[in-house]
């Protein structure tokens, strides 16, 4: 079987689906793999990496008219699925429920698409799961920018000049990319505190390390398949009043409190910014959901009360070498899952091919799932 990786199209991605490491793997498993030229050379990859693995360089148009599987990270673009063959199977992250007329397209050209986003959160397909592959560097960034962006050190220290405290960071929203900043925090030796409004992930913080601060739940609609309901607004009343005085002493505060498919929750308005410490740190990572912090903005760095407030989805192209392997390894597994002696032998009502496979030669499958 031939895959093709894709040269990504979209402004400012720096990141490649497969990376030579990956290429290997595959190759290895017996799989034929072509690379568009310059495909990984927005991080660390040269066309000669793939070419001494033994993955060819081809042009777009080769990789479009000879291969059976087309890997991307993106949605495929107009261009590009207009040179889709009947037949031909796509991966990539397709968006498929904000891309409805994208898929009607690709349903046009008679092909098969996978969504990597769709990956349903069971334990068994954690290791084909982008969205947390990715998050998890987003988390470690968040740290480090905030670590830039501080008029302080982190850790503990002393000196002839006298003694440094550490710094004191805050983390909302404990899941993939909460929990690294929180590991990131604490090998930087910060004092670090998380709060989150499912319980179980008090354990997982004290793991870690750092101190978790429990919220009274009471009453508050239960998680569904790992992630959060909405929040009332007495619950995030209680959590003000439990968190504050952590927030008034932090030096940097790190927001990841997300809702599937909602607005973010406002967990810190302005009024709380005002009792916040002279040059603190907010990096807001819901920001492209509408934020946790009531006067952040997206991409942009609001300087108020004394307070840095940045927001950002600090996108994984800024560490695109380590997300690239990582979505590649991602992409590796699930090729390996969705194949038998490198052919495809998938079946339609197992869970993650049911839920991942959106176009299935030329039709489009309801919600991505078996009709
Ligand atoms: P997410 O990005 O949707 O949300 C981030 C965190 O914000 C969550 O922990 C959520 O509980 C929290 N949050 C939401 N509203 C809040 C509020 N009002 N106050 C405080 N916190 C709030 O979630 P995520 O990081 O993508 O993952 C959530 C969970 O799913 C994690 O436990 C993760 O380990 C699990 N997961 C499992 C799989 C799998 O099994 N395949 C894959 C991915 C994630």
């Amino acid at each position: 079987m031939k895959i093709g990786i894709l040269k990504e199209t979209q402004k400012g991605e720096k990141r490649v689906a497969i990376s030579p490491n990956i290429a290997k793997m595959l190759i290895e498993k017996g799989f034929e793999v072509f690379v568009e030229e310059d495909a990984g050379s927005s991080c660390s990859f040269k066309n000669s990496d793939y070419s001494k693995v033994g993955a060819p360089i081809r042009s777009k148009s080769d990789i479009f008219k000879n291969c059976d599987v087309l890997i991307k990270i993106n949605p495929f673009d107009n261009d590009e699925i207009e040179q889709l063959k009947k037949g031909q199977i796509i991966m990539a992250q397709l968006f498929h429920k904000s891309h409805p007329n994208d898929m009607k397209l690709i349903a046009a050209r008679g092909a098969t698409a996978f969504s990597m986003d769709a990956m349903p959160r069971i334990s068994r397909a954690q290791d084909m799961d982008v969205l947390s592959s990715q998050s998890n560097l987003a988390g470690y960034k968040a740290v480090i920018l905030g670590a830039y962006e501080m008029t302080k050190i982190f850790p503990l220290m002393m000196t002839a000049a006298g003694t440094i405290t550490p710094s004191r960071v805050l983390v909302y929203g404990v899941g993939v990319a909460g929990l690294q900043a929180i590991a990131t925090a604490k090998r930087l030796g910060a004092v670090v505190e998380a709060t989150d409004i499912r319980p179980e992930t008090k354990e997982q913080t004290e793991s870690l390390g750092a101190k978790f601060i429990s919220v009274d739940n009471t009453g508050e609609e239960k998680a569904e398949g790992g992630y959060a309901k909405a929040a009332s607004e007495d619950y995030i009343r209680r959590q003000k009043e439990a968190v504050n005085k952590s927030l008034f002493q932090a030096d940097l505060v790190i927001t990841t409190a997300m809702v599937p498919g909602r607005k973010s929750p406002i967990l810190i308005t302005e009024d709380q910014i005002k009792q916040m410490k002279n040059g603190a740190v907010i990096i807001d990572l819901a920001a492209a959901q509408g934020g946790n912090v009531e006067i952040s903005k997206l991409n942009k760095t609001v300087i108020k009360h004394g307070v840095k407030i940045i927001g950002t989805t600090i996108s994984p192209e800024s560490v695109s070498t380590n997300a690239s392997d990582l979505y590649g390894k991602n992409m590796f597994n699930f090729i390996k899952h969705l194949t038998k002696d490198n052919e495809f032998k998938w079946e339609l009502d197992e869970e993650i091919t049911d839920e991942t496979l959106i176009v299935y030669n030329g039709k489009i499958r309801k919600n991505g799932k078996t009709e």
